[in-house]
């Protein structure tokens, strides 16, 4: 079967479970040095099938980091960069980012700003980097827990998707990722939300991930820079990355990204009740999807505040106001509604209440 291939930003995504594609994309190329930028378990589980799919492919270096969000940093940045030129990495060098979303962002973000830009393709391994985080060309590291805070807009040469990848791994991440395809229909394709809501994340298939990709790759073709309609795709997010950032500085077992969307998503659909239109049956039913795939994630009042700084510092905000992009209805998602405190507050609220804890 032929690959099937989805343009993008002045590259291809391609989904391709032999990583043929992959293979000849080198093969094409005349690269002076290629490096493979991989965590601990991608480096486990991924550089295998990676070198069993291409055993001539030799004569790479390898760059290991620690796994985990806690290590999406500058600090990481920097021991990346230097591990680049020990191994004499120029202009002409290509990086192959091996992992889930926290490789492809970091690996992005080092191969955009090192020698001012070298080549660098996405190979990721997570349902969450396949359907999301490799495409769309975002990079960047967390800082002060502030998520994605420091970072470029860099496109990669290639995005090679391959599901192989997936059978090592565990429950918790394959149903992280789910939490993006979810949002994908929510904000863009009220069928394909409805086709998959009530699958389990391992019956996630290679088409789902494609159909996937492609809402998200509609909308970042359309506004690379995110100028207008790309925010769609922070439906959940603003109140998802403080309780993220806010749990990686203070849980003992963080939440993971599609985790924290998903209560983030329950919050954001009560504002778009409240104040955008959302109907009370689409609410209970976006409740009702997320509460059967997560788990109820409890916090106290006491972290309001942390959790409205956290608000502040997100990218989305035009000066002290902060943004939202929420849904009209299922399968539409308006951008920059920006909503006061007492409100965000409220749903803050709502989602204690709703699990219970609120009391
Ligand atoms: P991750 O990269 O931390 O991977 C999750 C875990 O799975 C890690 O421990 C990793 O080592 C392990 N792993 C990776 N592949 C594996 C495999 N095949 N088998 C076994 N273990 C494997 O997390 P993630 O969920 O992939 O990505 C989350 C990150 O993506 C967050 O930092 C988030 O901000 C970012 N993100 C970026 C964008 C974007 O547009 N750039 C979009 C969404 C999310």
């Amino acid at each position: 079967m032929n690959p099937h291939k989805l343009p993008s930003i002045g590259y291809d995504v391609i989904f391709d479970d032999t990583l043929t594609e992959l293979h000849r994309f080198i093969q094409q190329h005349t690269y002076s040095k290629i490096l493979i930028l991989t965590d601990r378990n991608a480096c486990i589980h991924c550089l295998p099938v990676l070198q069993e799919a291409m055993p001539w492919f030799d004569g790479y270096d390898v760059i290991e980091v620690d796994p985990g969000e806690e290590n999406k940093n500058i600090d990481f940045c920097v021991g990346i960069w230097k591990m680049m030129l020990d191994f004499g990495a120029d202009r002409q060098s290509l990086l192959i980012n091996l992992g889930g979303g926290v490789i492809t962002d970091m690996g992005g973000f080092t191969a955009s700003t090192f020698k001012r830009g070298i080549d660098f393709v996405q190979v990721p391994t997570t349902l969450l980097s396949q359907v999301d985080a490799s495409v769309g060309g975002k990079t960047g590291v967390d800082m002060d827990h502030v998520k994605n805070i420091i970072g470029t807009f860099a496109q990669p040469k290639a995005v090679f998707i391959a599901s192989t990848f997936l059978r090592t791994l565990d429950q918790r991440q394959l149903v992280s990722g789910f939490a993006e395809i979810i949002k994908h229909g929510l904000i863009a394709d009220r069928s394909f939300y409805e086709a998959i809501k009530g699958l389990d994340a391992t019956a996630i298939s290679l088409e789902h991930i494609r159909h996937s990709v492609a809402i998200k790759n509609n909308v970042v073709t359309q506004d690379p820079l995110e100028k207008g309609l790309r925010k769609i795709l922070n439906f959940g997010h603003t109140i998802g990355h403080a309780l993220e950032g806010h749990s990686l500085a203070s849980d003992r077992n963080p939440l993971l990204h599609g985790e924290a969307i998903a209560a983030g998503m329950i919050c954001e659909a009560y504002l778009a009740h409240r104040l955008n239109g959302l109907s009370e049956d689409a609410l209970n039913d976006i409740i009702q999807t997320f509460r059967r795939h997560f788990p109820d994630y409890s916090y106290d009042r006491e972290i309001y505040e942390a959790l409205l700084v956290l608000m502040k510092n997100d990218k989305k905000n035009a000066g002290h106001r902060i943004g939202f992009s929420l849904l009209s209805t299922i399968g539409q998602c308006d951008i920059d509604v920006f909503v006061e405190e007492d409100v965000i507050v409220e749903s803050l609220d709502f989602y204690r209440n709703l699990i219970g804890s609120g009391r």
